[in-house]
């Protein structure tokens, strides 16, 4: 599915996604956040983008761990460790790999999402990021099931990430700066499951 050169690309079109959609993550935090979800992303991809020409020649499992780190010390927030573990356990999971299939894809996903909920403490339905990411495995779990293409299932996931981020406008924050809101969170997309669906997008358009 694919190897270390592939994965450069693709986390260098992360990069340039996150990027174009810096001011609006950025003013999705401005109505239930402070501000800076957009620019304190951006500021850590630029950060992964600068460090990938080192990569070349690495294991998929030291490229994500290495991305996990440059986040967790570069994101300002909340999103950076949340971010940064979820790519770290990605990568440990990759370990030594220089090939991955869609197994491994999908074992490398879920052990991300475990890895937020550790870090964060939190669930499905508490309007996070977690709200696309659960949904977008759970698609490419079944997409991978029904024996579709690396492709296919991820723009299934891709698909239910935009679709878990759009969800997130009808429920509650019950986690992070958004909790503080209660009630007057809802109505509001919440800033990290719309940049898990942008990332999610961007893979997908990757291959
Ligand atoms: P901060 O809230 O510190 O300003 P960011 O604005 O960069 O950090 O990121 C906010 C996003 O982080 C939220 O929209 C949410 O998706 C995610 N988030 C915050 N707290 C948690 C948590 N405990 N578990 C999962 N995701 C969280
Ligand atoms: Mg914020």
């Amino acid at each position: 599915m694919t190897d270390s050169a592939k994965l450069i690309e693709v986390l260098g079109n992360v990069k340039d996604a996150i990027d174009a959609n810096a001011e609006y993550l950025t003013d999705l935090d401005a109505a239930i956040g402070d501000s800076d979800h957009g620019i304190n992303l951006a500021r850590g991809f630029r950060k992964v983008a600068e460090d990938l020409p080192a990569m070349a020649g690495k294991d998929i499992g030291a490229i994500l761990k290495k991305t996990g780190m440059d986040l967790v010390s570069t994101v300002g927030g909340s999103s950076g460790p949340l971010y940064g573990t979820a790519f770290m356990k990605a990568g440990a999971s990759a370990a030594g790999k220089s090939e991955i299939n869609t197994e491994d894809f999908l074992n490398m996903f879920s052990a991300a999402i475990g890895g937020v909920k550790m870090r964060g403490k939190s669930e499905e339905g508490e309007k996070t990021m977690l709200d696309a990411m659960g949904p977008a495995l759970r698609a490419a779990e079944e997409a991978a099931a029904a024996g579709k293409s690396a492709k296919e299932m991820l723009e299934a996931a891709a698909e239910a990430a935009a679709e878990g981020a759009a969800f997130t406008k009808t429920i509650i924050a019950t986690k992070g700066r958004a909790a503080y809101l209660g009630e007057r969170s809802l109505g509001h997309v919440d800033p990290g499951a719309a940049s898990f669906a942008v990332i999610m997008k961007t893979v997908a358009e990757s291959y």
